[in-house]
Parts: structure tokens; C-alpha cells; sequence
């Protein structure tokens, strides 16, 4: 019992279907631990539904969070958020707690799987960044019919994802890293993202980089995804990408990710609970599985991993034992599909055995986990690297019914001796003192005030009467300083403007 090495896991079996998958990933990495002098301690804990249905408001008891804190490893089923319940998802609160910041989904083509680009070498990870973004949640109804949410896209959790990136690449001996951004459309937010792209591109000069704007990403993906290596994205865009990846290689039975942060990391199937199979014993358990190998790999045990993967893709390229989703892809008779237990024994029995038609988990360069080297300058010294800002003047986001021409006219009036209103605009679009061609109004308006003298910074005291007088004339909801650093604006031009 001494010699084994032991590893204490976090499981969260979750719901619906997970229990099943789970279950059928344990036994599978158990009897490989078995063979390889390994044992695991499974902490079992809870998240999801259940949860909620407790009361508790996280979805993520904190039992839980003190198994992941002491195992720093957890693998974990799908989670439901029910609706009226938790306000956030279960999913989404794990990922943020852990500052889980890298979303790892690798898509490559398996034996034995259908696709319609089999033979063409899909081998791609997406890499994509997960707490930042549309997803940071930060939403507000400027009126009761308009909303905003706030894609906020930082230096250092752009610089942490793509050197995270760049590193996967040489662990696993990639050749390209593709940086996929809507830099043409999000000058700062994207633009951000790109940049520094760009900038480590030339620190990871074997590695072959280039960028490609998102939309054409999705394109390519459909065209010739064998093209692509590794990509990395911001949240909401590599989200989708990698949903797209996952389909080009048999769908989401198959679509295994990671999470990784600086001190824990979180393994887990794209999928979701898919409800409608729980309890059937039907389910495709390998994305799970295939995700407990990449936990494997993290926590240093390669061989078991190698061994483990190459007995699922033995079980897919045999075709004996296929679990019904494979077995409908194939156009075949879900009659003789075996049950999750059935697949789950057969990659057991071919534990030690490996596929003969793609290469094996062994001979493909061996990827450990990534802990890239943190080497963004600290708050200080980059304050004291970009220099002070300047504040120009403010945009003024106000509610009202008024025409574009009566509010520009009103706003003009009460400017005062410090400020000019440039323009007001419309969702991005300048409808005064130039009217749009076209405008349709939804009842919000963005004023932007200048300084007379560009040369003086503006003080909060002159910001805040300026405010003051424009509420005489309309709602105002929210502000947004205008500032520049060395010159260099802090804020896009609207169109027209
Ligand atoms: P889903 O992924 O649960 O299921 C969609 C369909 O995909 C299923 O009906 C099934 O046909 C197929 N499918 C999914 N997993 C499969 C597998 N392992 N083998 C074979 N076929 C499989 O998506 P959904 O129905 O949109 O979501 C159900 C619930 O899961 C929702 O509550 C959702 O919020 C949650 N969810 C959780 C996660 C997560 O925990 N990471 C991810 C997605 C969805």
C-alpha cells in the first residue's frame, strides 16, 4: 500500500446525466491506477442543482470549495443552474472562485467517429480566456428598455491567456498559435486582445503566429479546420469557436476541457446535463474521460494518461462496444449500441492496448501541465510606465424622449464657460449637430462634452457641475470620463462623429 502514489481528487458527479459519466470516468481511471502502482483519493462533493434546490444561492457549497482548495484538482460532471434560483451559474462561480483564467478544449479526429472531414487531420486546441469579457456578468438597464453589459477586457488577463497559450504550444509541440480577435470592429477591448498577440508572438518566435479576425476563424473552421494548431480567444468568442471545433470531430459525447488557474484546476465535459437521458445508462461518457486524462497529465501522471487514452480510442476504433450517440453518427442501429457501463468495461478491458490507425497517446509529444511564467510589470510600475492620464472631458449617457434635435440644442445651452458638447449620438451614431440620415429612437442618447481648452485638464469639481445642469434637462444614467494617456485616446470616435 506505501509505494502506491496517491492522489486526492475532488469528484462533483453534478446532474442529470453526470452521476453516470462520472461514475464510468472513476472506475475507468481506478482500474488504470490499479495496473500503475497509482491510487486516487476521491473526494466526492456536491455543486449544481441540488444546491440551489438547498437554498444555497452559489450553487457551490462551501464544503466543496474547501475539497477543491485542498485537493487543487477537481473533476467535475455538468451543472444546472435552475432558472429562479441561483442568480449565477454554478459553472460560472467555480471557474471565477479559482480564478480558473485558461478554458482548454482540444478537438481532434478520433478513430472509428464519422465526420464529414475525416482523413483531413483535425488536431486543434482552442484556448480560450474565462473570466473576463461579456462573461464578467457586469450588466445594467440604462432605461427600461435599453441594456449594456460591459465586455471588459484587461492587459494582464489578455497577457496571462495568450502566453498561456504560446506555452501549450511548446509543451505539446505545436507549430502555430492563431490569435482570433474582432480588433476591426473593438479597437480598445479586442484591439487590446491583438496587440498582445503581437507583442508576444515575437517572445515565441519558433512558434509560428499570426491573427485572424473572428468571424473569419468561424469560417475557416467550416472550410479547413485542419489548418489551425492552437487559437486563442477572448471568452465569449472562444466559447463558440470551441463549440464549432467540437462539432468538426463528433460532437459533444467527445468534446473534453480543462480550466486552469495559477493554484487549482478544474477538468470537465463541454457537455451539459442532457436531461433527457439521466438515469438511461445511454449516455457517451468520453468527453469526461478524455478530460480526466488531461487532469492526468496535469498532476504529472503521463503514463496513465497515454494509457488511459489510448484504451478509449482502441474501444472507438474496434467498434464493439459504441455508446449510442457513435452508433447514430454511423447511421447504425441504436439497438446494438452497449449501455455507458458497457463502454465504460470495454476501455477497461483495453486497458493496455492502443489504436493502430492514429498515432497513440504515447508516441505524440508529451504534454504536461502548463505554468507559464506570470511577466506583466506590477500595478505600480506600469502607472509609473504609462504615465498620468488626462481627463478631456466626459461622455454623459442620458435617458430621454426629446428629439435629437431639441436635447442637442438644450445640452449645447448649458455647456458653460469649460466645456464644448462635440456631438450627441445614438446606439454608436452621431445624430447631433449633424443628423443621421436614417434614426431611430430608443430613448438614450450619449452627450459628449469636451474641454474648451484641450491644453488644461479638467478638474472633478467643473465634471460634477456639468453633470448637475444637464440633469435639469434629462436623465442622466451613467458617465464615462474622457481621458488620454501621452496623447493617446482613451476613447472610440462614434460614426460620423
Ligand atoms: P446538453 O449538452 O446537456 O445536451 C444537449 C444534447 O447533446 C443532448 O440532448 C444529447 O443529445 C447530446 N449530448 C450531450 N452530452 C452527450 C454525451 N455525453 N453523449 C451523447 N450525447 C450527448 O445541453 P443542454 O440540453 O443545452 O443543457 C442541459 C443543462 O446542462 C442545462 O441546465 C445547462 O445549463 C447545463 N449545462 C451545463 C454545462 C456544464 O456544467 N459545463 C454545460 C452546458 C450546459
Amino acid at each position: 500500500m506505501s509505494n502506491l502514489r496517491r492522489h486526492a481528487v475532488t469528484i462533483i458527479p453534478g446532474d442529470g446525466v453526470g452521476p453516470e459519466v462520472a461514475l464510468a470516468t472513476r472506475r475507468i481511471l481506478d482500474a488504470a491506477a490499479a495496473r500503475a502502482g497509482v491510487a486516487f483519493d476521491w473526494e466526492e462533493a456536491e455543486a449544481g442543482a441540488s444546491v440551489f434546490l438547498k437554498g444555497d444561492q452559489t450553487g457551490v457549497p462551501q464544503a466543496t470549495r474547501d475539497s477543491i482548495e485542498r485537493t487543487r484538482v477537481a473533476l467535475k460532471g455538468p451543472l444546472e443552474t435552475p432558472v429562479g434560483f441561483g442568480e449565477k451559474s454554478a459553472n460560472v462561480t467555480l471557474r471565477k472562485l479559482f480564478e480558473t483564467y485558461a478554458n482548454v478544449r482540444p478537438a481532434r479526429e478520433l478513430p472509428g467517429i464519422p465526420t464529414r472531414y475525416k482523413g483531413e487531420g483535425i488536431d486543434m486546441v482552442i484556448v480560450r480566456e474565462n473570466i473576463e469579457d461579456l462573461y464578467a456578468g457586469i450588466e445594467h438597464l440604462q432605461s427600461h428598455d435599453v441594456a449594456q453589459a460591459v465586455k471588459l477586457i484587461t492587459r494582464k488577463g489578455s497577457e496571462k491567456i495568450i502566453r498561456f497559450a504560446y506555452e501549450l504550444a511548446l509543451r505539446e509541440n505545436r507549430k502555430k498559435v492563431t490569435t482570433a480577435s474582432k480588433a476591426n470592429i473593438l479597437k480598445f477591448t479586442e484591439g487590446m486582445f491583438k496587440r498582445i498577440g503581437e507583442e508576444l508572438a515575437a517572445e515565441y518566435a519558433p512558434i509560428e503566429a499570426n491573427h485572424l479576425i473572428i468571424d473569419n476563424v468561424a469560417h475557416q473552421m467550416v472550410k479547413d479546420p485542419a489548418q489551425f494548431d492552437v487559437i486563442v480567444a477572448t471568452n465569449l468568442h472562444g466559447d463558440i469557436i470551441s463549440d464549432l471545433a467540437s462539432g468538426l470531430v463528433g460532437g459533444l459525447g467527445f468534446a473534453s476541457s480543462a480550466n486552469y488557474g495559477d493554484e487549482v484546476a478544474i477538468f470537465e465535459a463541454v457537455h451539459g446535463s442532457a436531461p433527457k437521458y439521466a438515469g438511461k445508462n445511454v449516455i457517451n461518457p468520453t468527453a469526461l474521460v478524455l478530460s480526466a486524462t488531461m487532469m492526468l497529465r496535469h498532476i504529472g501522471e503521463l503514463d496513465l494518461a497515454d494509457q488511459v487514452e489510448d484504451a478509449v480510442l482502441a474501444t472507438l476504433e474496434d467498434g464493439k462496444a459504441l455508446p449510442q450517440d457513435v452508433v447514430r453518427q454511423q447511421g447504425g442501429d441504436v439497438e446494438a449500441a452497449v449501455s455507458t457501463t458497457g463502454f465504460t468495461d470495454a476501455v477497461i478491458e483495453n486497458l493496455g492496448r492502443g489504436p493502430t490507425s492514429v498515432p497513440t497517446a504515447a508516441s505524440r509529444p508529451r504534454a504536461t501541465s502548463v505554468k507559464p511564467h506570470p511577466r506583466w510589470v506590477d500595478g505600480e510600475k506600469r502607472l509609473a510606465e504609462v504615465g498620468p492620464a488626462t481627463v478631456l472631458g466626459v461622455d454623459i449617457f442620458v435617458e430621454s424622449l426629446l428629439s435629437p434635435a431639441e436635447i442637442g440644442t438644450k445640452l449645447a445651452a448649458l455647456s458653460g464657460p469649460n466645456f464644448n458638447l462635440r456631438m450627441v449620438s445614438s446606439r454608436g451614431v452621431v445624430v447631433w449637430p449633424k443628423a443621421a440620415p436614417a434614426f431611430d429612437h430608443v430613448g438614450f442618447f450619449r452627450a459628449r462634452f469636451i474641454a474648451r481648452d484641450e491644453t488644461q485638464a479638467v478638474s472633478n469639481e467643473e465634471l460634477l457641475a456639468l453633470v448637475t445642469r444637464v440633469a435639469g434637462v434629462a436623465q442622466w444614467v451613467h458617465l464615462e470620463k474622457l481621458r488620454s494617456w501621452g496623447g493617446e485616446e482613451g476613447f472610440t470616435r462614434a460614426a460620423g462623429e
